[in-house]
């Protein structure tokens, strides 16, 4: 095997998905904590006035106390590199959260199993589920009173439709949650609360074991009962339906108690997919390939308002990166020299040396880099699948002082095309159109066009309720569509023209009354 080849098979990359508390910066602390990342848990997140990394924070982030934009953290695990890419979990999360997912070759679902599946959840699986990613699932919170086991993977089977393969299973729960019984090793491991994520766990071979009924007759006889359910119910692990995103294997455990992690880092180094080869307009690129290639997957903004430096969050997708080498950015057919890339690890900043498929740099720009952008020593490829999706939430801007449209317009096409915000130009009419992900994305795109261009802009409501790309085959049908609907239609800032629907039941009846024209919740960036 080659160097490359060996580099890129110890690779994993992958983010946590989940609804808010559910337990993902729990988990990330000892994930980095058990893999000796970081010295003690606590310091990955200031959140709910904790401390705070760097200086590298959003001042709306400080102020709010909750993470913005997403970051990326590294650790090994038994001879592997982990890059764990996070995702904003707060309610108010953006699209860069959706566009992390593009750049993961993975995913760790999350579930409070006391609450089951709920709805951030749900969203974001459903844009794994546009790449066929793969998922692990943690059931968590197994030392409360959680909901029954067989109930929640019915729910994930229904709700998600996605298969589920137990890999372990609870005996007991809350106050007598006493372990996992391994369903793959016919073993059954001991839970003590409070342990370190280093302390080792007392295992017991069989789950007829005598030793079982002797610490906790009720429950491990329960759990047999249950088992025999399990077995007729569920499925068996299959890794071709796992790679295919299929089947999720299951987890339970406790994060806060360290119990359950250690198998689920197994299971990424032993199940989950090393990066594997991407779509570029012209051909599929192999990780194994010779000459370095990335794509941009996100930018972030800040960091100082008065240097407007970015950081563009590049995915490596071929070849090695090596500092100070130079390589091309296509769309602006202009050569860069990498000397300050930097990484974001898990005890912050710090320059990275080497890098290879599935790692991420950050290449520090002023504003010149676009998400989607592609990178490669030499070959013209613009990697593809890295979308925009459907804004959830509207808004109409307006500004204090009119002098300042233009001043108003750069900003937005600017910010439009960072993916900070999507802006939509109604066909009719000269309201600027903000859509978003999350709500929080509004305040962003407040606070920096008050920064960074000095325009003071309120936003008020709209009624649209969703966008939609749309397209025809039928030139003629499309502008026809355009001017029967006109009211209704806007272009972003890359000029593609959109449905804004006012309701769910109006954009069903539009699809209805127009069934050749095709109506996409994602749009490929130019
Ligand atoms: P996030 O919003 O998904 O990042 O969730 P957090 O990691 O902040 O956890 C939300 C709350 O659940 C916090 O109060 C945690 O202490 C708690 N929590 C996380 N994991 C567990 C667990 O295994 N058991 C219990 N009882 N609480 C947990």
């Amino acid at each position: 095997m080659t160097d490359l080849a060996r580099e890129v098979g110890r690779r994993r990359t992958f983010a946590i998905i989940s609804h808010p508390d559910a337990g993902k910066t729990t988990l990330t602390e000892k994930l980095l904590y058990f893999s000796g990342a970081i010295q003690n848990a606590g310091t990955v997140k200031g959140k709910k006035g904790g401390k705070f990394a760097t200086s590298d924070w959003m001042d709306i982030e400080k102020q709010r106390g909750i993470s913005v934009a997403s970051s990326v953290m590294q650790f090994d695990y038994r001879d592997h590199v982990v890059n764990l890419l996070d995702t904003p979990g707060h309610q108010d999360f953006s699209e860069d959260t959706y566009r992390v997912l593009t750049a993961v070759d993975s995913a760790l679902m999350v579930i409070d199993a006391a609450k089951g599946v709920e709805a951030q959840t749900i969203k974001l699986l459903n844009v794994c589920r546009l790449r066929n990613t793969p998922i692990i699932t943690l059931m968590n919170k197994l030392d409360r009173e959680v909901r029954d086991s067989l109930e929640l993977l019915d729910e994930v089977e229904s709700v998600l439709e996605i298969r589920c393969a137990p890999i372990t299973w609870p005996i007991g729960m809350g106050k007598t949650f006493r372990g996992v019984y391994s369903i793959l090793t016919d073993t059954v491991l001991l839970f003590t609360p409070g342990k370190g994520p280093l302390d080792e766990v007392e295992i017991i071979e069989g789950l007829n074991n005598p030793r079982l009924d002797e610490l906790f007759p009720l429950e491990i006889e329960n759990t047999r009962m249950e088992l025999e359910l399990v077995r007729g119910a569920s499925h068996p692990f299959v890794l071709e339906e796992f790679l295919s995103g299929d089947l999720t294997p299951v987890f339970f455990g406790s994060a806060i108690n360290n119990f359950g992690i250690r198998e689920i880092l197994n299971a990424l180094v032993d199940w989950a997919p090393s990066p594997g080869d991407a779509n570029a307009t012209v051909r599929t690129i192999s990780p194994t390939e010779e000459k370095f290639s990335a794509f941009v997957f996100k930018i972030q903004a800040n960091m100082d308002p008065k240097h407007r430096d970015r950081i563009a969050f590049l995915r490596v997708c071929s070849g090695e990166f090596t500092r100070g080498m130079k390589f091309r950015h296509l769309r602006l057919n202009r050569e860069i020299a990498a000397n300050s890339v930097v990484t974001f690890m898990a005890q912050g900043r710090e320059q990275v040396e080497e890098a290879y498929a599935g790692d991420i740099i950050g290449l520090p720009n002023h504003g010149n880099i676009q998400i989607g952008d592609s990178f490669s020593e030499g070959e013209l490829l613009a990697f593809t699948g890295i979308p925009y999706f459907a804004p959830e939430m509207f808004r109409i801007v307006r500004i204090k002082n009119p002098l300042k449209i233009k001043q108003l317009q750069k900003g937005l096409q600017q910010l439009g095309e960072e993916g900070a915000v999507q802006v939509f130009k109604p066909l009719n009419g000269s309201d600027l159109i903000l859509g978003a992900v999350g709500v929080l994305q509004f305040e962003v795109v407040a606070s920096r066009l008050a920064n960074e261009y000095g325009v003071e802009a309120v936003f008020e409501s709209t009624t649209i309720y969703t966008a939609r790309w749309v397209s025809c085959e039928d030139a003629k049908m499309l502008d026809d569509f355009e001017g029967q609907l006109v009211n209704n239609l806007g272009r972003d800032a890359a000029n593609s023209l959109a449905y804004l629907a006012t309701s769910r039941v109006n954009l069903q009846l539009t699809q209805e009354r127009w069934p050749k024209i095709v109506f996409h919740a994602t749009r490929e960036h130019a």
